[in-house]
Order: structure tokens, then sequence, then C-alpha cells
């Protein structure tokens, strides 16, 4: 979401890819087999937030 600001806690990520399918304009996952975050604002359909409570570690930070 515009002016949104989503941190991924590579410690706690597990790689699983649910953030990336929910929302692959927000969300990657890289050769380091963790999620990256590619565009904060780039996600306009969803709320990140939602995406941040379906992580199954929790890695996901989004205010
Ligand atoms: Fe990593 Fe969480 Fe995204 Fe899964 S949903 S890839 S554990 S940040």
């Amino acid at each position: 979401m515009i002016g949104m600001s989503v941190i991924i806690d590579k410690e706690k990520c597990i790689g699983c890819g649910f953030c990336a399918s929910m929302c692959p304009d927000a969300f990657e996952l890289k050769d380091d087999g963790k999620a990256h975050v590619k565009g904060a604002g780039a996600c306009t359909s969803c709320d990140v937030k939602d995406v941040a409570k379906g992580c199954p570690v929790g890695a996901i930070t989004a205010k």
C-alpha cells in the first residue's frame, strides 16, 4: 500500500513463498531463498497487513 513501510526479518523468513504468491508486486523470493520487498508501494489491491498476518513465522512487519 502506498506510504506503507514493509520490513522482512530475513532471520525468521523460511522462504515459503506465501507473501510473493499473495502479492507478487510487493514481494519476491530471491536466490537466497528469502522473501524481499520489491516495492512496498506496489501493492494496491490487497492489504499488506493481511499478508503480514498470514506469514507463518511472523517475519513481515507492515506499518
Ligand atoms: Fe518468508 Fe513469511 Fe514471505 Fe513466507 S510469508 S516467504 S516466511 S516472509
